[in-house]
């Protein structure tokens, strides 16, 4: 049994009659592919699948930093990838910001330019760190004509028990919800079809046509735009696999003053306020057993560094997907005529997700039969 002859035509699937780009992925990087089709190919019939109503990939799973690399981060990738790359990497990640922001409106996006801080427990790493700063100002300064990094001589009165910190005035955060929610309204607005509950199974290329298989449905395109991620390899063989990353949020806490997100030990650790609430998350450098485990430590962390942060009740806990591989830039390429792939955006694709969805319907207007 298959669809209905209802279904079908709302899929637009009958054989005449073939879409001209399908995207797989409901993430920033799909969304934002999508709407760039409509924008440049008017003529075209695009559609958006994914596989759950909601989301459950890291664009609803997120926290909502608009960052662009903390400097004891930068400092390991100067270390591992070197000066030109990690510059790089801040360039797209702060054009990537810029393009979110003008797009949609900092209204829209609930976003905060309420600055970040690093906080150090670690005075070797600060010591370390602080050397380098100088350097890491100097190379940056092209990307944001401003210096992005000031070493605070004074600890915040929002944090405690730290052994340095250091500001950054140029980050904030964002409200993820308000994000997807003005991205998806973006998607009606062009007319671009979503269909979520649809979980791509496999693709077959015949006489030029991509079909793409959803249980009992096939639905045909030109173009199919994999904007899957962390998912990517169900589908294909890329350099890319997912990594847990847990966040948890308190119940209201009347005593929090925090008013900066903040980083700590090369991003692994990030703290944010959201209504009243502390949110935490990330803990993955830790050799920890199991969840529950890098549960205790995140909180535990927050009562001790966090001013007015005690007792830490969990009201929400959750845990997504981040899309890592070897390299720290995103995966962005045709793999076939009519089959392009945008993936592997790491722990910044709130940043990055805008340009790497644009990249990718490039390349589908660009690679036409
Ligand atoms: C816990 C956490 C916190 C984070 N915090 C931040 C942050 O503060 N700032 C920041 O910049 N970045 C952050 N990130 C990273 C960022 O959220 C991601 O890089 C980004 O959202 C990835 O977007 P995407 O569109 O590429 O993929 P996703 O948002 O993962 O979307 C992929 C979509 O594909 C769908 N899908 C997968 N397989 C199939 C299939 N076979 N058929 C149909 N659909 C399918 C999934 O359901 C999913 O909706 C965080 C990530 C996590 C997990």
């Amino acid at each position: 049994m298959g669809p209905s002859i209802w279904e079908s035509q709302m899929l637009q699937t009958s054989s005449q009659k073939p879409l001209d780009a399908l995207v797989v992925g409901a993430g920033i990087v799909g969304m934002n592919a999508a709407l760039e089709l409509a924008a440049r190919q008017p003529d075209w019939r695009v559609a958006v699948v994914d596989a759950s109503p909601l989301g459950g990939g890291g664009s609803t799973r997120n926290a909502g930093f608009t960052c662009f690399g903390s400097p004891s981060e930068l400092l390991d990738d100067w270390h591992q990838i070197g000066p030109k790359a990690t510059v790089d990497l801040v360039r797209m990640r702060w054009k990537g910001l810029q393009a979110l922001r003008q797009m949609w409106g900092d209204d829209a996006l609930g976003h905060r330019a309420c600055g970040a801080v690093e906080a150090f427990t670690d005075s070797a790493l600060f010591e370390e760190v602080m050397a380098f700063l100088p350097t890491l100002n100097k190379a940056l300064e092209e990307v944001f004509q401003d210096t992005p990094f000031q070493a605070d001589p004074v600890e915040s009165a929002t944090l405690k028990a730290t052994c340095g910190q250091i500001r950054s005035h140029l980050e904030g955060d964002l409200n993820t919800a308000s994000m997807i929610q003005t991205m998806r309204a973006g998607l009606d607005r062009a007319g671009v079809a979503f269909w979520p509950g649809l979980r791509v199974e496999n693709l077959s290329n015949a006489d030029g046509l991509w079909n793409v298989i959803c249980g009992a449905l096939t639905i045909s395109a030109r173009h199919v735009l994999l904007a899957t991620n962390a998912f990517a390899q169900d589908l294909i063989d890329l350099d890319v696999h997912p990594v847990a990353n847990q966040v948890l949020v308190s119940e209201v806490m009347p005593g929090l003053k925090l008013d900066h997100t903040v980083h700590h030990d090369r991003g692994y650790v990030y703290v944010r306020e959201i209504e009243g609430r502390l949110l935490i998350g990330g803990g993955r450098q830790w050799d920890c057993r199991d969840d529950d485990e890098v549960g205790e430590r995140l909180t535990a962390w927050a009562r001790r560094h966090v001013v007015g942060c005690s007792p830490f009740e969990v009201a929400h806990r959750w845990k997504g997907q981040l899309g890592i591989g070897a390299s720290r830039r995103p995966e962005v390429k045709t793999l076939q005529s009519g089959l392009h792939a945008g993936v592997r955006l790491g722990g910044m694709g709130v940043a990055i997700g805008t340009t790497v969805g644009r990249m990718l319907a490039d390349l589908a207007i660009r690679n036409q039969a």
